[in-house]
């Protein structure tokens, strides 16, 4: 398995290589950190962006709404977004036993 990823810059056409850091985002009026998450970053244009399927969307939307300002990105952890903290949404029906 590849170790770093990288992707090229739409605006710039040179190499994003994939590094691991902080980014912050701006959603609505609040400003949500992203840590150590891995996402690639345009030296030329300081554009970031990320790769497919780590959800960093979800990441912030959930973030967002729960009203957290910085989220820990762990990679092995993902399964987060589906299990909310308290072991049961709200939203929920019953389990299946
Ligand atoms: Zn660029």
């Amino acid at each position: 398995m590849k170790r770093y990823f990288k992707i090229t810059c739409k605006a710039c056409n040179v190499d994003m290589w994939e590094v691991t850091g902080a980014v912050k985002h701006k959603i609505g009026t609040e400003n949500i950190l992203i840590s150590n998450a891995p996402f690639f970053f345009c030296e030329t244009c300081g554009d970031v962006a990320y790769r497919k399927g780590l959800g960093i969307t979800d990441i912030l939307v959930k973030a967002y709404r729960e009203g957290y300002n910085v989220v820990i990105f762990d990679e092995e952890d993902l399964a987060f977004l589906n299990n909310p903290k308290s072991g049961r949404s709200e939203t929920e029906g019953d389990e299946k036993a």
